[in-house]
């Protein structure tokens, strides 16, 4: 199982060398290829991420558009049945109105006639009386048996006539009274017909303004729904980004893995005795696993220090990648061997003010191989001078924290 590994390990190197030996610059023209792939797939990404606020914003606009358009509507809606009910109850207070109406009519009609009948009744009741009076005054003289009786004849007519006279009086008040309640009803329903036609109106020119609300409506749903399709495209052209960037990060770490491998040999032993890279440090800022302004977990553990603090190397090695990075900025990477539990260590140290190394140089543990500086990816609460350190067991990376004491 052993020699197997070391067979297959030797055969890498050899692999590697004869790479290194075909073509010398192949192997830099390959990092600095793949460190390319990763800045303009980070920057694609990026502008997508950009670009998905930017869509989400239209999105919420639209959304923003399609409700107030809906609450103008409910509004709408609402002084509808306001109107809806008014002309209900206006309807039922001008059919009382006209019912009214009507039976100030029919009662000031009857009225008339009863004055008519009246006036008729009186007309000829007086008419007999004068008859009486004048034709028959030769008889009435003969029948009269004394002149009071002439005399109070005489009185009676008066007192008939005044009796006619009053009632017809009262009958005419009671005509114009009447007449006065028809009028009032007429009016009445007259003033509920002239608002029951400014309701109607009114209820007309909210149908118009509900019609044109509605065709608004579509056109911010429409538009809404174009958005969200536009949305859902960039949402997907996001996720291809984020797909292309973590490929162009797995082949640059496959690559960095690879050149670890170079110097991972059976002659380099890795005792696991390792030491913290920093004599002194302010405080560890985020933890492997904790996550990063990108939404990826943190590769390693940040150490705040100040600018210019010397790094040391960890345990013994060999460099194995000694670069500047866009991300990481200047770095540098130590392969430390092969350990007895069979898996490779190396530690990985980042955002170097400056390194003092050069690849496959050998170092010991505790030699300084730089200095904490803030170059790289350092923003946000990544910000600031530290030392982003990595483990990579077998190549995977490993909670640096388990192994280095600090
Ligand atoms: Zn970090």
């Amino acid at each position: 199982m052993k020699r197997k590994t070391i067979r297959l390990a030797g055969m890498l190197l050899a692999v590697a060398l004869l790479a290194g030996q075909a073509a010398p610059g192949a192997l830099a023209a390959t990092k600095g290829q793949l460190q390319q792939n990763v800045e303009d797939a980070q920057n694609a990404y990026d502008q997508a991420q950009q670009d998905l606020e930017n869509q989400q914003q239209a999105v919420d606009n639209a959304q923003g558009q399609v409700d107030a358009i809906q609450g103008q509507i409910d509004s709408v809606q609402g002084q509808m049945n306001q109107v809806y009910d008014n002309l209900q109850q206006i309807g039922a207070q001008l059919a009382a109105a006209q019912q009214a109406q009507a039976q100030a009519e029919a009662d000031l009609e009857a009225k008339q006639a009863e004055y008519d009948q009246t006036w008729q009744d009186t007309k000829g009741m007086m008419r007999a009386l004068q008859k009486m009076h004048d034709g028959g005054s030769i008889a009435l003289l003969s029948q009269a048996t004394n002149l009071y009786e002439l005399l109070s004849f005489s009185n009676v007519m008066g007192e008939v006539n005044d009796k006619c006279q009053s009632m017809l009086d009262e009958l005419e008040q009671q005509a114009s009274e009447l007449d006065a309640q028809r009028q009032q009803a007429a009016d009445a329903a007259s003033q509920l017909a002239a608002a029951q036609e400014a309701l109607q109106q009114q209820q007309d020119q909210l149908t118009t303004l509900q019609g044109q609300l509605s065709e608004a409506y579509q056109a911010a749903d429409a538009t809404l729904s174009s958005e969200q399709a536009d949305l859902q495209a960039q949402q997907e052209l996001t996720e291809a980004a984020k797909k292309k960037l973590d490929e162009a990060e797995a082949q640059l770490d496959a690559y960095v893995t690879s050149q670890n491998n170079q110097y991972t040999t059976p002659s380099i032993h890795c005792s696991l005795d390792f030491r913290c890279p920093l004599d002194s440090y302010s405080s560890i800022t985020t933890q492997f696993g904790g996550s990063d302004p990108w939404g990826r977990g943190h590769n390693g553990t940040d150490f705040a220090a100040a600018g210019g603090t010397p790094i040391y190397a960890a345990a013994d090695g060999v460099v194995s990648v000694a670069t500047s990075h866009y991300s990481y900025g200047n770095y540098v990477q130590i392969s430390h061997g092969t350990a007895d539990d069979g898996k490779t260590y190396a530690t990985l140290y980042a955002h170097m003010s400056r390194y003092v190394v050069s690849v496959g140089q050998t170092v010991t543990k505790g030699q300084v191989i730089g200095y904490v500086g803030n170059t790289g990816e350092v923003y946000g609460k990544y910000g600031g001078y530290h030392l982003h350190l990595e483990l990579r067991v077998n190549g995977v990376r490993t909670n640096p924290l388990s192994y280095i004491p600090h």
